[in-house]
């Protein structure tokens, strides 16, 4: 699996020592509070799980699952709810878990959803940005790493289902594509 990879950007320790400093940072956000954290399925799972044993404050965990309507290359940042949360967000201070920003059209309308059902704030980490590609104007308020603009997998991100148990980030050899 590993010979599919023609770069690695981002070590796993890199992610690791990340990770730390956000759920330091987190943390003391959170501090005095119950954040419902929301994951957002497949690609956050395992920012989700590594994020949330370096948060010391108590905390329940919550899975979503969306897709947005569209082509496959474009997204019209319409949310189709997968799978949908068990519990209510509303008067709750939820933290949404994300894998990447892209276009950022998935996640503005995510956002707006958990407004729209009362969520008494709404906070969102993601782990890696692509700034480069935005198309609505949306900032997360906790990131991790910022990425060229540049089709990545790992670290809970695929290329056709594949490649998401790889503990780094890293970019496909071409011919993988064209296979
Ligand atoms: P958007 O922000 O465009 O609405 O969609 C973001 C989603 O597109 C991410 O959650 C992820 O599933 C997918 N995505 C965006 N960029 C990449 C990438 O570089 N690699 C992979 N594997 N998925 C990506
Ligand atoms: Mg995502
Ligand atoms: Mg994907």
């Amino acid at each position: 699996m590993h010979n599919d990879i023609q770069e690695i950007l981002i070590s796993e320790e890199e992610i690791q020592n990340k990770i730390r400093e956000l759920g330091a940072e987190l943390s003391k956000r959170y501090e005095g509070r119950n954040p419902l954290v929301i994951c957002v399925l497949k690609g956050a799972f395992i920012f989700m799980a590594d994020l949330v044993k370096t948060i010391t404050v108590p905390l329940e965990l919550d899975f979503m699952a969306v897709s947005s309507y569209g082509d496959s290359t474009k997204s019209s940042g319409v949310v189709k709810i997968i799978k949908d949360l068990d519990q209510s967000v509303e008067g709750r201070d939820v933290l949404i878990v994300e894998d990447i920003i892209d276009s950022g059209l998935t996640l503005s309308h995510l956002i707006e959803l958990l407004k729209n059902r009362n969520a008494s704030s709404v906070t969102v980490v993601t782990l890696f940005d692509k700034p480069a590609r935005r198309t609505v104007n949306l900032e997360a308020d906790f990131t991790g790493f910022t990425l060229p603009d540049a089709f990545v997998v790992g670290y809970g991100l695929d290329y056709s289902e594949r490649y998401r148990n790889l503990p780094f980030i890293g970019i496909l050899k071409p011919e993988i594509y064209t296979n």
